[in-house]
């Protein structure tokens, strides 16, 4: 659906570079085959990590657990085998568009004693109330330890709109000490970054949740997409922070890069 979408290691690496030059810290990382297939593949993963570390070394590296519709736990967890920093954990079963996005308590339960034994932070992407509601009931049995890091996914077909009104609820919903970012998809990804930014969360921009920088106009590359939502940061008084800044603000400076 647009030419730039990265598939090769390299190509891969390059467009973690441009969202880097553009202001990114964290890279959230899908991969590919050359033939644009995804996969979940621990060496694919691994070739990419070593390639996009080559151009930024001090880029923190955020690689799904999630993968595409259908992939099994065990193929979706092969990038925790690699030790990154911190990785995706999605807190619950939904529609996604067509399909049913499957992360089971149970599933969710072993996901997280893989990230904690390889000492990984999840990052819990929510795509509704209730899966902030399962992943604090996660943490307080002991799954997961404070401060914890969301990502607030909204506009994904089968799930919660993409609206201020339902961010600021979610983002309301929230442990005082936890941080988080907020992703629009499709259309809305501005929208709700600038909604965002002003209530003083982070953001997520890029080609998995949208491919256009406007109306009708592909975006060339991840970077423009950071350059949008850089300047919008601006304009509005917040400051861009760098990999060692955001991995401070996300309690990863302990551990291992
Ligand atoms: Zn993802």
């Amino acid at each position: 659906m647009n030419p730039a979408v990265p598939y090769t290691v390299s190509e891969i690496a390059e467009e973690a570079r441009r969202s880097r030059d553009m202001g990114a810290s964290v890279i959230h990382l899908h991969v590919r085959e050359d033939d644009g297939r995804p996969t979940q593949d621990k060496e694919r993963f691994r070739d990419c990590m070593e390639a996009i570390r080559e151009l930024c070394p001090d880029l923190i590296i955020l690689p799904s657990t999630g993968g595409a519709v259908g992939m099994s736990a065990g193929e979706r967890l092969q990038p925790t085998e690699l030790m990154p920093e911190i990785a995706t954990l999605d807190c619950g079963t939904f529609n996604f568009g067509d399909e049913v996005f499957e992360n089971t308590i149970p599933m969710l339960k072993t996901f997280c004693n893989r990230m904690k034994q390889n000492g990984i932070k999840p990052e819990c992407e929510v795509f509704e109330k209730g899966h902030i509601d399962t992943a604090l009931s996660l943490q307080r049995k002991g799954y997961m330890v404070a401060p914890m890091q969301f990502n607030i996914v909204l506009g994904v077909p089968g799930a919660a709109n993409a609206d201020v009104r339902t961010l600021v609820f979610m983002a309301d919903s929230l442990p005082k000490d936890a941080t988080w970012c907020a992703t629009g998809v499709g259309k809305t990804q501005f929208e709700l970054a600038a909604a965002a930014i002003v209530m003083g969360g982070n953001v997520r921009v890029g080609f998995e949740d949208n491919l256009y920088l406007g109306k009708g106009v592909l975006a060339d590359s991840n970077g423009r997409l950071v350059e949008k939502a850089a300047t919008i940061a601006k304009i509005l008084g917040r400051e861009i922070a760098s990999p060692a800044e955001a991995r401070a603000i996300l309690n990863l400076a302990s551990r291992p890069a």
